[in-house]
């Protein structure tokens, strides 16, 4: 068994995103999957024996109107049905956990309240690329860095090996993780994927002493804040329109991250940005991912994460090689088929992914 990688582990987006770990998503499919990451997630450094600094210091997800608010209490409602923990706060309740956020009713968007996760959090990105590398490379899975597949070898509908820079591999089951350049390998074996790839920026700033208590998301200002265990503010956004395969975004969407955020906490303004960075994503038209069979025997991709999909790391992980182990879909993996996109059963979870991942 290999793990090809064309670049180093960790270089995609795994190691260049903002590492919100939530499971509050709306529809029963989307709960129930990133549940079992959250549920993982909370068991992983032991499993791993490597400290992935898990925190789970919640997750506030804020509302400016009165729509916004009667989603987030929809959406509390249904998690809290599907077993996940969830709270609609009013402002007070925000302002507590966070005392520096604008809950004055002079802000541009008053804060009316929001949804609250307190087992949701953060994690170090690039401890759980190692830590999970670590723990494949003890069960003896080759880990082969450096080496880019550029052809898939099949013949009479049945996959048969891939094609390296370094020379061809056997292997009758093939699964694709490669995000934004899942289009690129679909396009290897004939297929199309309902995928595009786009920009998403994050960046961080100078080190502060401790001044952002929780993971503050807003769907309607358009950005996140958290802060790193360094100190560093970590900001992110939407992604960038266009489409394209480079690491980077435009200038535009910084400045309007930037004024987001100085909008939700004015006590910023002042603070310098240190980095600046971008990945490449992997967006479908429904916002869930795709975990799926194809019409090639033996090939599986999963991808689709889009904007959110480190907070699935684990789960995602493991439905995806329970499937391809038994050359059948997992069940929680079972509602994110390709097929959906013909049969119409979509997974529409743009409420919930948004710019808050
Ligand atoms: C700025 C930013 C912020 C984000 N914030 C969050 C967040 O807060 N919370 C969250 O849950 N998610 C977030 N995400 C999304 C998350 O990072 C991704 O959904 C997730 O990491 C995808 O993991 P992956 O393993 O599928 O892809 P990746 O980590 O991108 O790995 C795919 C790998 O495939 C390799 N590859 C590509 N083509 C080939 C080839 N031909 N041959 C061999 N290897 C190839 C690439 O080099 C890459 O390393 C964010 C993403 C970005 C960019």
């Amino acid at each position: 068994m290999a793990v090809i990688e064309k670049g180093w582990l960790g270089g995609g987006n795994t190691a260049r995103n903002t590492t919100i770990v939530r499971s509050n998503y709306l529809w029963d499919e989307a709960a129930a999957l990133f549940e079992h990451s959250m549920k993982l997630w909370e068991g992983l450094t032991q499993e791993l024996n490597y400290n992935v600094m898990f925190s789970q210091r919640g997750v506030l997800n804020l509302g400016h109107t009165l729509q916004d608010m009667r989603d987030i209490q929809r959406r509390v409602n249904a998690n809290r049905l599907n077993g996940i923990d969830g709270e609609v706060l009013d402002t007070r309740g925000v302002q507590d956990l966070e005392p520096l956020l604008d809950c004055s009713s002079r802000a541009r968007f008053p804060i009316m309240g929001a949804s609250w996760q307190a087992r949701g959090g953060v994690a170090r990105h690039d401890a759980v690329a190692w830590g999970f590398a670590r723990g494949a490379d003890a069960h003896g899975v080759d880990i082969l860095q450096q080496t880019e597949v550029t052809g898939l070898m099949i013949r009479d509908g049945q996959i048969y090996g891939v094609q390296t820079n370094h020379g061809d591999i056997e292997a009758k089951t093939v699964g694709c993780v490669v995000a934004g350049n899942s289009g690129v390998l679909a396009n290897m074996a004939g297929l199309k994927l309902p995928v595009e790839s786009h920009p998403l920026q994050a960046l961080v700033s100078e080190p502060l002493k401790p001044v952002v208590n929780t993971v503050v998301m807003s769907n309607h200002v358009h950005g996140y804040v958290s802060q790193s265990d360094k100190g560093d503010l970590v900001i992110g956004a939407g992604i960038d329109g266009y489409t394209g395969y480079g690491q980077r975004g435009s200038y535009p969407v910084i400045e309007h991250t930037l004024q987001a955020i100085v909008e939700m906490f004015p006590a910023f303004s002042r603070v310098r940005m240190n980095r600046q960075w971008g990945g490449i994503v992997d967006t479908t038209p429904d916002a869930s991912p795709i975990i799926s069979k194809t019409k090639v025997k033996g090939l599986y991709f999963n991808c689709g994460w889009g904007t959110g999909g480190f907070k699935a790391t684990p789960g995602s992980a493991h439905v995806f090689a329970a499937s391809l182990a038994k050359r059948e879909m997992h069940p929680l993996a079972a509602p994110f088929s390709i097929e959906r996109f013909h049969t119409g059963a979509l997974v529409d979870e743009h409420g919930a992914a948004a710019v808050a991942h």
